[in-house]
């Protein structure tokens, strides 16, 4: 069952688990990458982003699976990730990833590409990603009229590459989204550059969250998912992603359909961060 129904404080939520989506891809990385998987590929990717990021991971898991070469530039490793590889990171290494520092990676991986390589733009931001959000619209679309339910659909963003192309592909069902990479102009900004006509509602979290820093609440909230739930969720974008839910959760008229994202290898590394800085 690919949409599964859980109770959190009370209330039903529903769950597309695209965190199960089979084999070494999942969560919307899978999706953004669909189209890579079956097309006619280039000679190398060349790609650029934080050295702990699952795109990062995807994308090396893509490389591998095509048998090609991947590049991917990155501003800094931390000494603790070169010293103790795991996560993302580890397993892109795994992969074959070559992975390279530079003062200004996105100029880097620009200047790297040759014609016959494909540049794959930070968290896989592009046209290309659309094509799996088109079986993802499909599939919640089938669901809720078998189940004669009506959905309110929520994702927490980063770049809203997600929020937007699903809406893109869904007609009579609204999407909402929270911005856990800068504020919510910024990811306005991101979603009308994919769809000029995005119809995505932003609402803000309930106070301002930096990207990668430790919060309290984010770790008590994954945590009781997981205890009450028995789901586990992704720390960085699903701990905003809850906690902005629950505090609007008036704004939703329609049963709630959340999408899990994966993700789910970055939480190694933001555990042991997490149990270093809370004695956990
Ligand atoms: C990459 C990622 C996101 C952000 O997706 P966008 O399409 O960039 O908005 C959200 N959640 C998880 C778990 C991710 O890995």
């Amino acid at each position: 069952m690919q949409i599964e129904p859980i109770c959190f404080r009370g209330r039903r939520f529903w769950i597309l688990r695209d965190d199960l989506i089979g084999g070494e891809f999942n969560g919307n990385k899978a999706r953004k990458l669909a189209y890579f998987l079956n097309s006619n590929l280039a000679n190398r990717i060349i790609s650029y982003g934080s050295s702990q990021s699952n795109a990062m991971y995807s994308i090396s898991v893509l490389a591998k699976l095509r048998g090609i070469k991947f590049i991917y530039f990155t501003h800094h490793i931390c000494d603790f990730l070169l010293n103790n590889p795991c996560g993302n990171y580890a397993a892109a290494l795994k992969n074959g990833m070559d992975i390279r520092i530079s003062k200004n990676p996105l100029k880097s991986a620009q200047n790297e590409c040759k014609s016959r390589d494909i540049f794959i733009p930070e968290g896989v931001a592009m046209s290309e990603a659309e094509m799996g959000f088109q079986d993802q619209a499909r599939i919640i679309v089938d669901f809720a009229k078998k189940n004669d339910i009506k959905f309110d659909i929520f994702l927490p963003s980063g770049t809203g590459c997600s929020a937007a192309f699903l809406a893109k592909n869904l007609s009579d069902m609204s999407v909402w989204t929270t911005p856990c990479v800068g504020d919510s102009h910024y990811l306005k900004k991101q979603i009308l550059a994919l769809d000029p006509l995005s119809k995505v509602n932003i609402i803000n979290p309930p106070r301002k969250y930096h990207f990668g820093k430790l919060y309290s609440e984010i770790y008590e909230i994954y945590k009781e998912l997981l205890y009450s739930c028995g789901v586990e969720f992704e720390l960085l974008y699903d701990g905003v992603g809850w906690l902005t839910l629950m505090a609007n959760l008036n704004a939703f008229k329609n049963d709630i359909l959340y999408i899990h994202q994966g993700g789910m290898l970055g939480n190694i590394t933001l555990l042991e961060r997490y149990k270093r800085k809370f004695n956990i």
